[in-house]
């Protein structure tokens, strides 16, 4: 059994996608556990995106490097820099901004692989590469050339804990444990 964050970035919430993603973790059987809508402070945001994970940063210009190398796109000229760590950390302040910019709408989930399980009903990170019937599959066209070329963070609606260990530093962050509820889900006599 495992609990994952989930928000809905200010770009879902004013697209009216609210309710729309969070049926399709209800219908996959997911319990969701603990829900709000609020705005990020700057604070907020730096605890959520911390400096100091530097495989996270790492990952995140790596990630982008591989989409780059796809689309025949020169790092360089659009970011200023090839090395994956600089990247990332220019990416941070654009995430930052991005998180800030609206109300959010946080939850999180539980169920038996919920953070995979939700990882895959959101989809891979760039939209572009993102398969049909996946929430950034579905909603979303953005790519890292149209926001890098904006100088912003790429609007894929959702940010998801990305292992277990990332769920268990983000959800304390977000709630506190009075506002995590326990019930049983009627259907969980059949899967569980
Ligand atoms: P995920 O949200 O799928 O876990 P990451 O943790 O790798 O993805 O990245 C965090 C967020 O950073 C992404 O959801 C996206 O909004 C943003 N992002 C990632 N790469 C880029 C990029 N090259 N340019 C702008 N924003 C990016
Ligand atoms: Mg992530």
């Amino acid at each position: 059994m495992e609990q994952t964050l989930i928000v809905i970035k200010p770009d879902g919430v004013v697209r009216g996608l609210t309710g729309e993603i969070i049926t399709r973790f209800e219908k996959a059987g997911l319990k969701m556990v603990a829900a709000k809508m609020l705005m990020v402070t700057k604070e907020h945001a730096s605890k959520h995106y911390p400096a100091d994970r530097e495989e996270l940063w790492t990952g995140i210009g790596n990630k982008t490097l591989d989409n780059y190398k796809a689309l025949e796109l020169d790092a360089i000229k659009l970011l200023g820099t090839d090395d994956p760590k600089k990247i990332g950390d220019i990416v941070r302040v654009w995430l930052l901004d991005y998180i800030a910019s609206g109300p959010v709408y946080a939850a999180v989930f539980e169920g038996p692989h919920a953070v995979e399980l939700i990882r895959k009903i959101c989809g891979h990170t760039l939209p572009l590469l993102s398969a049909p019937g996946t929430i950034r599959g579905d909603y979303s066209f953005d790519s890292a050339y149209l926001a890098n070329k904006g100088q912003r963070a790429i609007k894929n609606l959702i940010h998801a804990s990305g292992t277990l260990e990332e769920a268990k530093y983000e959800i304390p962050l977000w709630f506190g444990p009075k506002e995590i509820q326990k019930y049983k889900r009627t259907d969980e006599n059949i899967m569980a």
